[in-house]
């Protein structure tokens, strides 16, 4: 298990420090095609007319034109395809829950045939496009407007290539020192690697006029003013703000950790491996499963999920958590954590059971055994950093109409900073869908 963050990486590049970040001890769960593996698997798709897995998909990627691509060797043409659609396919075609979406929603399956492996087609294509230098898009004709994206997450990312495309100048503000947002930084490393998220970033941004602040921290260091009166509009795409804790004694105890705060020690930071073999994870969604996979990875041995619900009505995927149990995690259902106990350290987290109202029974206090806690339930909410500019949020998430325009006219936002915190695909497609919109408000048209 990674402990903690021994120092700070500054300057930059993560590839500076490649060869020790802790995410180099995991392998890869999605092991690639070969160039017959996929030839083999593309040949099996029926291209459906109408077909049901474009339907699901966020970006609305042609899929069976892509996968119909490599079945007659035009890689490079389906990577077109799949980039036209989402310019972050390759991201895509690693950390999509795709048991859930296309893939989830093959024809195949009907006929209990094992469905088409949609995402390591995807990545097989995207994959290639990236090692070949494949440069499918070139920068509009200048236009004279400029446009600032506050965060360098997939939606800003996506929104200033499709604007780029469109001639407006953009400029990221990015408080880290590193692109990507949680691709880079808080995507379990067994799916994306940090390194694979900003090689990605730099082929798209390769199409040139974006230009990158880092450090900045907008609404902190930075006023809204300032970035209004520097550009014609703004895209916000910040994301989501620490992790939430639960306000329990024993936090500050050593070994107590965020959960995305913990992913991103293993993407970024150098390899430090602890002997603790006793985790606990807090949570029951996607990112408390990444959290129990990744501790079994690092040599845990008594890995236990703690969780407020019953099994069946987990927020994580089910074939995450199926996968993380033949691992070897073990779980707490119906559980709340009410102490984690120990001296320095943390050693153990009182819980108590609950009801199937979920209230506290009396007397069912009990103890899991951790030498490291992660706590997966969730990361606060961003809203009170745009008060400034007086657009309308609820409960945290900033408010936009379908195509991501706040309240402000000339002030687009998109991503996890709306929706709370979904896929990236989700992002991508917010960040596409406003930068369309904000193109026709540069031309002369409204804000949405
Ligand atoms: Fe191919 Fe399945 Fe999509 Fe049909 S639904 S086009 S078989 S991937």
């Amino acid at each position: 298990m990674h402990l903690a963050a021994p120092e700070t990486v500054q300057g930059g590049l993560i590839s500076k420090i490649s060869d020790t970040r802790a995410e180099t001890v995991f392998e890869d769960f999605k092991p690639p095609y070969s160039d017959g593996q996929a030839f083999i698997e593309a040949n099996r798709c029926l291209f459906c007319v109408d077909a049901p897995c474009i339907e699901v998909c966020p970006t609305s990627i042609d899929i069976p034109q892509f996968i119909r691509k490599i079945a007659t060797g035009n890689v490079r043409g389906s990577a077109r395809t799949i980039l036209s659609s989402n310019i972050l396919g390759r991201a895509c075609a690693r950390v999509c829950p795709v048991e859930v979406l296309c893939v989830g929603d093959c024809v195949l399956n009907e006929a209990g045939i094992p469905p088409i492996q949609i995402g390591k087609l995807q990545r097989y294509a995207t994959d290639m496009a990236l090692k070949a230098d494949w440069r499918f898009f070139e920068a509009g004709d200048d236009t004279g407007k400029s446009v600032g994206l506050v965060g360098g997450g997939p939606a800003s990312i996506a929104a200033a290539h499709e604007l780029r495309r469109q001639g407006h100048a953009c400029t990221i503000y990015e408080k880290r020192d590193v692109l990507g947002g949680l691709n880079t930084w808080g995507v379990a490393p067994y799916k994306l690697t940090a390194d694979a998220s900003v090689e990605e970033i730099d082929h798209v941004l390769a199409i040139g006029g974006v230009d990158v602040r880092y450090g900045v921290d907008v609404g902190v260091g930075t006023s809204w003013d300032d970035l209004l009166a520097r550009h014609d509009a703004l895209f916000i795409g910040f994301g989501l703000g620490e992790d939430r804790h639960l306000g329990v004694p024993g936090e500050d105890l050593k070994g107590v950790y965020g959960a995305v705060e913990n992913i991103e020690l293993l993407k970024l930071r150098p390899l430090e491996i602890s002997d603790a073999k006793k985790v606990a994870i807090v949570g029951g969604g996607n990112t408390a499963i990444d959290c129990v996979r990744e501790a079994l990875v690092f040599g845990g041995e008594e890995v236990t999920m703690i969780y407020r619900r019953d099994e069946a009505a987990m927020s994580g995927y089910t074939h995450e958590w199926n996968a993380a149990k033949m691992l070897g995690a073990q779980a707490q259902w119906r559980a709340l954590p009410i102490a984690y106990e120990g001296g320095e350290q943390v050693e153990q987290v009182r819980c108590v059971r609950l009801d199937e109202d979920r209230k506290p029974i009396e007397g069912s206090e009990f103890v899991v055994p951790a030498e490291i806690v992660l706590v997966a339930v969730g990361q606060g909410k961003l809203g009170d950093l745009v008060a400034p500019l007086g657009i309308t949020t609820e409960w945290g998430r900033i408010v936009v109409d379908d195509e991501g325009a706040t309240s402000r006219a000339g002030v687009w936002a998109g991503g996890d900073c709306v929706n709370g915190g979904k896929e990236v695909v989700n992002a991508v497609a917010d960040g596409k869908v406003a930068a369309q919109a904000i193109d026709r408000y540069l031309q002369g048209g409204s804000n949405g």
